[in-house]
């Protein structure tokens, strides 16, 4: 057996409006070469600004990491050649990245894990290359854009863990509002590097596998990757360093081109950008803008209302998701002052998530609504705390709150409203109940008396099959209002057991 050592390095584009270095719009899928300038294109002489935004948001992640971060940053030129980047340099941050030594727990079956965070730094992308036939085009849309990388140490071990770093790290960044994290857009990319050894003798000689586009193509390649250098070693041979593909359709990795030492960029740093020096100001807005996690906020919900941990981690995947839940609650406790339901928060919270997870999570895949954009969706949260505190009280039975809920949507309005019209409130008075049951007893003679005997019998099937027809009868005149837990029990009464 051997041991594995995965050491990510993450791409995520940051959301600033503008490019990093110049004023030109930053956006995913606008007509190719509009959103270009002089800087952006690698005009000589032109002069690069830095994008305060680029570096805040930056900044956010850092902290997010737990990483330091530096009393002085700058950038510096990495130089090479690439028809994707005009300059032939890319401006990027060398010996003084903006976040340092931080940390991550990732949490799965192997428990908690901590994977150290060599860095995070700003740079600029490149611009996209699009092959066709013979042919190859140019788009430099993206050159310049907010490029936010982030290292790993090689801590993790299994493809697995891989897969959970990406997500864990595409939630936060999305809760932080500094990425979108779509990774088929290339909105965040991995690149991932990975060695094995015998056990005992540290890092073994690296593969790295480069633009991977979705968390689980990191999974795939990486497992594919320890088996194929665990193959290699056992036959006696030595791995190549080199970099490889995933190929999605074979499923396997293959080889794009070997790297024997380590380039040489000539870094050297950047003349055109001062040194930036994060004063207290610039520091305590990167505080202001911080948001809860997605873990601990998933452990606090855990805590604070009782849901499990399978709940509460389904509702934190995403914020606005999370936003909904808390505020649905709060709203539904007060309406349950109004209407006097028994519910507390934990009860309101039980019911809540049982909607939102079944209910209403069908409902949004249904008509196409994401679940980050649930805060604008037409079952606002007022409309929807008034169906859990109604059916709560008893007021409401369940069938008639899912169709009050259809409803409610397919006409925009208010449950209420709807409840009301439709006279969909509950019959729980037990005089009301009685008369009804009254009713039945005279039309349905006979049947009550075939029970009554069934029930002196001792015969409990015949006895339960006749009561379940006589509730269904007496529930029938009520259009279903009745509440029949307590016809049930009135029934009973008459019958006997
Ligand atoms: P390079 O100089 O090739 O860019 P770095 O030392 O900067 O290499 O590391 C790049 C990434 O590769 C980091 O995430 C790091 O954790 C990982 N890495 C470095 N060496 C190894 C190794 N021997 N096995 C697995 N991962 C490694
Ligand atoms: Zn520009
Ligand atoms: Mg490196």
């Amino acid at each position: 057996m051997y041991q594995s050592f995965i050491g990510l390095e993450v791409h995520i584009h940051l959301l600033t409006k503008t490019k990093v270095f110049c004023g030109c719009r930053s956006a995913f899928g606008d007509e190719p070469n509009t959103n270009v300038c002089p800087v952006c294109l690698g005009y000589p002489g032109v002069l690069p600004v830095l994008n305060r935004e680029a570096m805040k948001m930056g900044c956010m992640v850092a902290k997010a990491l737990n990483c330091a971060i530096p009393e002085k940053t700058w950038f510096e030129r990495k130089q090479y050649f690439y028809p994707d980047m005009t300059k032939n340099y890319q401006i990027s941050q060398f010996a003084s990245p903006l976040g340092q030594n931080g940390y991550v727990d990732i949490e799965g079956p192997w428990g908690v894990k901590r994977v150290r965070i060599h860095e995070c730094h700003l740079e600029e992308d490149a611009g996209k290359m699009i092959h066709t036939g013979a042919v190859s085009f140019l788009d430099y849309n993206r050159a310049g854009v907010s490029l936010l990388e982030i290292v790993t140490e090689p801590d993790m071990e299994t493809g697995e863990q891989a897969e959970v770093f990406i997500q864990h790290l595409r939630r936060m960044v999305r809760y932080l509002g500094v990425c979108d994290g779509n990774m088929e857009e290339g909105s965040l990319r991995a690149d991932a590097n990975v060695s094995i050894n015998l056990p005992g003798k540290g890092l073994g000689r690296k593969v790295e596998i480069k633009n991977l586009n979705s968390s689980r193509f990191v999974r795939l390649g990486l497992n594919y990757e320890i088996e194929r250098q665990a193959k290699t070693l056992d036959a006696g041979k030595t791995v190549t360093q080199e970099t490889r593909l995933w190929n999605q359709n074979r499923d396997q990795t293959e080889p794009m081109r070997q790297k024997e030492n380590a380039q040489d960029y000539r870094y050297f740093p950047e003349p055109d950008l001062p040194v930036f020096e994060p004063d207290p100001a610039f520091l305590q807005s990167v505080k202001n803008a911080m948001v809860e996690l997605p873990l601990p906020r998933q452990k606090r919900l855990e805590h604070e209302y009782g849901i499990s941990t399978e709940q509460a981690a389904i509702i934190c995947e995403e914020r606005a998701f999370a936003d909904y839940f808390e505020s649905a609650v709060a709203a539904a406790l007060r309406v349950a002052r109004r209407v006097s339901a028994d519910l507390d928060k934990k009860s309101a919270a039980s019911r809540i998530a049982n909607w939102l997870l079944t209910d209403i999570k069908h409902i949004l895949a249904r008509e196409g609504v994401a679940l980050s954009a649930i805060g604008s969706f037409k079952l606002t949260v007022d409309r929807f705390a008034c169906l859990v505190a109604m059916t709560a009280a008893g007021s409401l039975s369940t069938k008639n709150a899912k169709q009050t809920l259809e409803l409610a949507l397919a006409e925009d309005r208010d449950p209420v409203d709807i409840i009301r019209e439709k006279g969909w409130e509950q019959i729980t008075d037990p005089v009301k109940i009685a008369e009804v049951v009254a009713l039945v007893e005279r039309e349905e003679a006979a049947t009550f008396a075939e029970a009554r005997e069934a029930a002196t019998a001792k015969n409990q099937k015949r006895r339960r099959t006749l009561a379940a027809f006589l509730v269904g009868k007496a529930l029938e005149k009520t259009q279903g209002r009745a509440d029949p837990r307590i016809v049930g029990e009135q029934i009973q009464a008459i019958i006997g057991t």
